[in-house]
């Protein structure tokens, strides 16, 4: 990309979506940031908003979007298993609906598009680890469905228009992703358990916690998604982009426990249906293609982590957080800081 190419980030005030217009304003690119704030709030954004080449719209992408950009990173979609399951049809609206309306801003105007796909198209997995030629273990009809299947359809219509229309599309796989500015309610492990352990309650671990997950910090994540963005043009993905450091539920939570030095109680909570039971990228394509290797481990990222949160924790009114999960009443998660 060149300085001064016009990108837009659907999605942009969500987690990574707020790190990734960062950077590029650093990187000297004019953003649009196109967001609903259906899972997220102005919080991210407000220290971009003074930038001369940022600009915000709210813009559902389920409807279309009539602008004239050069790029568009579309990351656009609930990703926590709270939010997405909130309003299932909304996410699958969201994920098919929303990438038409994107891929087709993409055709008209000539824009590279890059979709922020997932590692749950590989669903519960039986080959580990994950490489982009596993086809996945998916439930079609389960509550985790409206996320995994549709961006599966996703993953399909940016294919299609790449072999029907010539769209230049990159298609990146990300794995569980963390770091500053997650929002303390998101939701995900790697928050509920940092805030849960700051404020003194017990860490919820779902299931006996042997399930596995493998965390990437967010700053990796953006190079990543930034390089692949870059590449020449015949490379379209699917790429898996994430942090190979393979870690069960149950040591996350001694890390956390370490980290923040609190002797909190775990508590064992149900475990949500179809929850993934092992998970791992294989990143040889990523490294061989673009060169890029994750650099920081959970060993500094949960500290860095762990220090946002704490300032955020005490210069903000944030409530004890002792989450459910997704299948115990959908519980209506809260929103926003200050809602
Ligand atoms: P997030 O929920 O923080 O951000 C998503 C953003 O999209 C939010 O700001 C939300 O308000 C916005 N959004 C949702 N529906 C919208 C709509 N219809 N129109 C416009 N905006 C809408 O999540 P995140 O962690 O930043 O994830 C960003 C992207 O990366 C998502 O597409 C997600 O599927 C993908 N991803 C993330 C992870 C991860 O670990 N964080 C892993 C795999 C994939
Ligand atoms: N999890 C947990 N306690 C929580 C939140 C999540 O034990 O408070 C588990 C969840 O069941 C899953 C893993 O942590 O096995 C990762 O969950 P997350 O929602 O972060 O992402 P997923 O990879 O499941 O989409």
């Amino acid at each position: 990309m060149f300085a001064g190419t016009r990108v837009l980030v659907t999605g942009g005030a969500g987690f990574i979506g707020s790190h990734l217009c960062r950077r590029l304003l650093d990187d000297g690119y004019h953003v649009l940031c196109v967001d609903n704030f259906y899972s997220s709030t102005r919080d991210n954004i407000v220290p971009l908003l003074a930038h001369p080449h940022f600009e915000v719209m709210r813009h559902d992408v389920t409807f279309p979007l009539y602008v004239e950009i050069d790029r568009i990173f579309h990351l656009a979609c609930p990703a926590s298993p709270v939010h997405y399951q909130r309003d299932p049809v909304q996410t699958t609206k969201t994920s098919v609906h929303g990438s038409i309306n994107m891929l087709g801003l993409a055709k008209r105007t000539g824009a590279r598009i890059l979709l922020a796909s997932t590692s749950e198209v590989y669903g519960d997995p039986t080959e580990h680890p994950q490489t982009e030629a596993y086809w996945g273990n998916v439930n079609p009809i389960g509550i985790r469905s409206c996320y995994d299947e549709g961006k599966r359809c996703a993953e399909t219509l940016f294919f299609d228009y790449w072999r029907q229309h010539r769209t230049p599309i990159k298609v990146a796989r990300i794995f569980n992703t963390y770091g500053p500015t997650m929002h303390p309610q998101d939701g995900r492990v790697v928050s509920n358990f940092i805030v849960q352990a700051l404020s003194g309650s017990p860490i919820t671990i779902f299931g006996d916690g042997q399930q596995s997950r493998s965390f990437c910090y967010v700053d990796d994540l953006v190079e990543g998604l930034i390089r692949l963005m870059d590449s020449d043009q015949e490379v379209t993905g699917p790429l898996n982009l994430g942090n190979p450091a393979e870690f069960t539920i149950l040591e996350l939570a001694e890390r956390v426990r370490d980290e923040t030095g609190s002797r909190v109680d775990l508590v064992h909570r149900p475990l949500p249906s179809d929850d993934p039971v092992r998970r791992r990228p294989d990143i040889s394509a990523a490294q061989r293609v673009l060169g890029w290797s994750p650099t920081v481990n959970l060993e500094h990222g949960l500290p860095q982590t762990v220090a946002y949160f704490r300032r955020l924790l005490g210069c903000a009114s944030v409530q004890r957080v002792t989450p459910k999960s997704p299948t115990n009443g959908a519980s209506h998660p809260p929103r926003t800081l200050d809602e």
